[in-house]
């Protein structure tokens, strides 16, 4: 069977493109009213003001200090059922990272689909279509605009609600939005697109349509890190999309299948976390890595170090179990015979490493 996946039907693009939003709300707008999730770094930023916030609208500013939760959802899609007794939100509007995103998909879901979030981490779970749902990254890398799940941490896994339904009905893309990111997170946030782009290029399931999406995202992210190229905002946001459209029909690999370890036990964010693993991977992605290393050089990053050392015994063989339970990742990465290759030994031997 191939894979029959949906995309983003609509997509703005351009600097300065976020001041249409008002307008492109507008029909959708009904007799309801809109929600806004923006990112918590927001809160006292001019930004702000700039958000088309109307009457009755619901503002909340994110707090994404954790990666998002299945609990945080539910509270933020019963804030949005209270506002207005007997009245569901015209719309959510995610502005801000990969976290913010997520969070405004999750929302939209949970507001038409009865129970609590983690009962839908999972695939194809989800009942009925989400609210209309808006994706604005101030921030790019992940692919979170473009990838049809939400990553959220429940009571028992991290996990995605993955579903056609998830996908975003109108992404806005505005490079001004993302220029004043911070280097390190700039970095580490991109990375995870160059990171998506090797996973992609170099796993068994890669076809013409993934090499091409995969082929174009890592040029442009060459360009933005290892030149000083003047449209580095521009290319960055599109090497996102590219990214995320790449593993959309292949899959991501071994440093995402690591770093979901990490982030389980350590709870390492998704964008760091890739980093600190790709830097142990030499054996499966030489060249990669080679020129992952030129890029942290070229921007000054250094990464942490030793953050296992200090892992108790159960919590290293939690952090390898919640690894190798990422069949897909590994099947991509080594092939349907990965199980001779990828052994709790192994994996053991490269975390003690980081
Ligand atoms: P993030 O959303 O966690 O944000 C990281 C930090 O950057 C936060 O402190 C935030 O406040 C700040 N920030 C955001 N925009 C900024 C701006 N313009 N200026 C200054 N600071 C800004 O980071 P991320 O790397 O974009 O996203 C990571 C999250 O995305 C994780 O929760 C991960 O699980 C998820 N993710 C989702 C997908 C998907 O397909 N849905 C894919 C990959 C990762
Ligand atoms: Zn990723």
């Amino acid at each position: 069977m191939f894979r029959n996946f949906k995309t983003v039907p609509q997509i703005v693009f351009g600097r300065g493109s976020f001041n249409q939003l008002d307008a492109i709300l507008e029909p959708k707008r009904e007799d309801s009213f809109m929600v806004f999730l923006v990112d918590h770094c927001f809160a006292n930023h001019p930004f702000k003001s700039r958000v088309p916030v109307k009457k009755n609208d619901l503002m909340i500013f994110v707090d994404v200090t954790n990666e998002p939760s299945t609990k945080y959802v539910d509270e933020l899609t019963d804030i949005a059922r209270k506002h207005i007794p007997g009245k569901i939100p015209s719309g959510v509007i995610g502005i801000g990272g990969g976290a913010s995103m997520d969070l405004a998909k999750a929302v939209s879901l949970m507001l038409t689909n009865s129970g609590k979030a983690h009962e839908y981490q999972g695939w194809d779970l989800i009942k009925n279509s989400a609210i209309y749902h808006v994706g604005i990254p101030t921030l790019s890398g992940t692919g979170a605009e473009v990838s049809r799940t939400t990553v959220l941490i429940g009571p028992e896994k991290k996990l995605g609600l993955n579903s056609d339904y998830t996908v975003f009905d109108q992404v806005v893309l505005d490079p001004e939005l993302i220029k004043d990111v911070p280097t390190d997170q700039w970095f580490y946030t991109g990375m995870d697109c160059y990171i998506h782009c090797v996973e992609s290029l170099e796993g068994t399931f890669l076809n013409a349509f993934s090499k091409a999406y995969g082929e174009k995202s890592i040029d442009l992210c060459r360009e933005v890190y290892l030149t000083d190229d003047p449209e580095k905002d521009d290319k960055l946001m599109m090497a996102s999309w590219f990214g995320g459209m790449s593993i959309a029909y292949s899959q991501v690999g071994v440093a995402h299948a690591m770093s979901y370890g990490l982030s389980f036990v350590l709870k390492v964010h998704h964008g760091i976390g890739n980093c600190i693993v790709f830097d142990y991977l030499d054996e499966f992605y030489p060249d990669g890595v080679k020129e992952f290393r030129e890029m942290m050089k070229k921007h000054n990053i250094s990464l942490p170090r030793g953050i296992t050392s200090k892992l108790t015994d159960e919590q290293m063989e939690t952090m390898i179990t919640v690894s190798i339970g990422m069949a897909p990742l590994w099947e991509n990465a080594c092939g349907k015979d990965w199980k001779s290759i990828i052994t709790r030994e192994k994996l053991r031997d490269l975390y003690k490493r980081m």
